[in-house]
C-alpha cells in the first residue's frame, strides 16, 4: 500500500499508475473511498476500532479485502483509504494476500487527509478524485469497520445500482418491532428511557454500506463543503434525489462494539469453513536441498528466482513448499511428505510442488480441516528472499486458502554448509483449524 500526506503525490502516482493501461475519460471507472479516520471511543480502547484485529487482521484489512471482491465489470480503479493526519498505524497494514485473484492489483492507497467527521473524510477523498476520476464514474463509500459484505451483495449493488441516476445503497428492512424512546428528563439517567409509542417498521430500512454514487451528484451535494451527515445517501437526499435501497445482508456488520466483533469473528470462521467451538492443531516442517553444479533458477514458495545453480530434489526442490506441506500434515497427524509423494516414484519426478501442496490442501479438507496461519522461514546466503516475500504469500494463499501467510529470510552467518551456500533450508509452522 502507498501513504500519500497530500493530493498532489497521491494524484502523481495513481495518474502513472492507471492511466497506462486505463483511459480515465474513455473508460468508466469505480473508485472506493473508506473513511478511515475514526477513534474508536466507543470501544474503550487505545487503538482505533478499525485498526483492532479480527481473527488475527485488522477490521480495516479485512474489509478492504471484502471490497474486493466488487464486480469485475464495475472496473475497479483504485480504493483510497481516508485517514488521520495523526495515524500511526496504517503503515503497518498490509494487502497482499487476498485470497481471491479478482481485481488483482487494483491499487490500494492511503491519504493522511482525513477529518474529524466522517464526513469531512469522505469530503477529502471526493475532492481528491475531482481532478482523477471522470463525472460519469461511480464512487463507492464505504464503512471501515464493515469486514463482512459478501460478494453476492456486492454483484447485487452494482447490477441493480450501477442502472440508478441517484445512485444506490445496501440496507436491510427493520425486522425488530420500531419503538420511539424518550428519555426521562427528571431522572437525569441517559440509561433511564421509555416507550413514547411504537413506530410503523413497514417502510423503515437499516442503511448499511457500500453506497454508490455518480462523481458529479457527489460533486454537486459537497460543492466544496463537508457535510455532517452519518452516511452518504443522507446528504444525496438532502438535494432532492432518491437513492435506491438494495437488499443488503444481515451479516454485514458494522463493528461499532466488543460485542459486534465477536458476531464478526464468528461469521468469518464461518465463511473459512470453520465453525464457532473450533479446535487448533499445530504442527511443524523442516526441509534442506542442496545445489547442484548446473541450473539458473530455484523454485522457492512457488516462485521462480534467477540463481547460480539450481536445487537438486526429484520434485522441482521447492524446499520452502516442502517444509510447509510437512507442518501441514503434521498438524493433520497424516505422516509425512516422504510417505505421501515418495521420491523414487517416477510420476513425482520433476513434479511442481504447488501440486503436491494442493493435494494435501484438499485431503484435509475432507478430514474437516483447514489452514488457518503459516509461518515459514527460508534460510540460505543466497539468493536474496526479501524481493520475492510478497509474490510467495500471494501464492501460498491462493493454493492454502489461507489469508494469513508470513514468510521470513535468515542466513546462517556462513557458518555450516548452508553459510557455505551449499544449499538453502526452510522451516515453517502451521496451525490448522477442524470443522
Ligand atoms: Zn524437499
Amino acid at each position: 500500500m502507498h501513504i500519500f500526506d497530500d493530493y498532489k503525490s497521491a494524484e502523481k502516482f495513481l495518474k502513472k499508475t492507471l492511466f497506462a493501461d486505463y483511459k480515465v475519460g474513455q473508460k468508466k471507472a469505480t473508485w472506493c473511498i473508506i473513511p478511515a479516520g475514526g477513534s474508536g471511543k466507543r470501544f474503550k480502547s487505545n487503538i482505533p476500532k478499525q485498526y483492532i484485529h479480527l481473527n488475527g487482521i485488522t477490521i480495516l484489512e479485512r474489509s478492504v479485502a471484502s471490497l474486493l471482491k466488487f464486480p469485475k465489470r464495475a472496473a475497479l480503479a483504485c480504493i483510497i483509504l481516508i485517514v488521520s493526519r495523526e495515524d500511526k498505524y496504517c503503515e503497518f497494514l498490509k494487502f497482499a494476500n487476498s485470497p481471491s485473484d479478482l481485481n488483482k492489483g487494483v491499487p490500494i492507497i492511503a491519504l493522511r487527509c482525513g477529518g474529524s467527521t466522517r464526513g469531512e473524510s469522505v469530503y477529502a477523498g471526493v475532492n481528491f478524485l475531482k481532478n482523477i476520476a471522470s463525472v460519469n464514474d461511480w464512487i463507492v463509500v464505504h464503512d471501515a469497520v464493515r469486514p463482512c459484505v459478501s460478494q453476492i451483495a456486492l454483484e447485487r449493488l452494482w447490477d441493480i445500482g450501477s442502472k440508478e441516476p441517484d445512485g444506490a445503497i445496501l440496507a436491510i428492512p427493520v425486522s425488530d418491532t420500531l419503538k420511539l424512546g424518550l428519555a426521562d428528563k427528571e431522572q437525569n439517567d441517559p440509561t433511564s428511557v421509555y416507550i413514547k409509542k411504537t413506530e410503523n417498521r413497514e417502510h423503515y430500512w437499516l442503511a448499511q454500506t457500500p453506497q454508490m454514487f455518480k462523481v458529479e451528484l457527489l460533486l454537486d451535494v459537497f460543492q466544496g463543503k463537508t457535510f455532517s451527515f452519518t452516511d452518504e445517501a443522507s446528504a444525496v437526499e438532502s438535494i432532492g434525489k432518491k437513492p435506491r435501497l438494495i437488499q443488503g445482508e444481515r451479516k454485514n456488520i458494522k463493528i461499532t462494539t466488543p460485542d459486534d466483533l465477536k458476531i464478526a469473528e464468528n461469521w468469518q470462521l464461518k465463511e473459512e469453513g470453520v465453525t464457532a467451538g473450533h479446535n487448533m492443531r499445530i504442527g511443524q516442517g523442516f526441509d534442506v536441498h542442496k545445489f547442484g553444479n548446473e541450473g539458473k533458477f530455484v523454485i522457492l514458495g512457488g516462485v521462480k528466482i534467477p540463481h547460480f545453480a539450481s536445487l537438486l530434489g526429484h520434485s522441482d526442490a521447492d524446499v520452502l513448499i516442502h517444509a510447509i506441506c510437512d507442518a501441514i500434515l503434521g498438524a493433520a497427524g497424516l505422516g509425512d511428505i516422504g510417505e505421501w509423494f515418495p521420491d523414487n516414484e517416477p510420476k513425482y519426478k520433476g513434479v511442481d510442488s504447488r501440486k503436491i501442496l494442493k493435494k494435501i490442501i484438499s485431503s484435509i479438507k475432507t478430514r474437516g480441516l483447514a489452514v488457518h496461519q503459516i509461518d515459514a522461514t527460508v534460510i540460505c546466503e543466497e539468493p536474496k528472499i526479501t524481493p520475492h516475500k510478497e509474490k510467495m504469500k500471494e501464492i501460498l494463499t491462493m493454493d492454502t486458502k489461507c489469508s494469513f501467510v508470513n514468510i521470513k529470510a535468515t542466513t546462517t552467518e556462513t557458518l555450516g554448509s548452508i553459510g557455505r551456500k551449499e544449499g538453502i533450508a526452510a522451516m515453517a509452522s502451521v496451525s490448522l483449524l477442524s470443522k
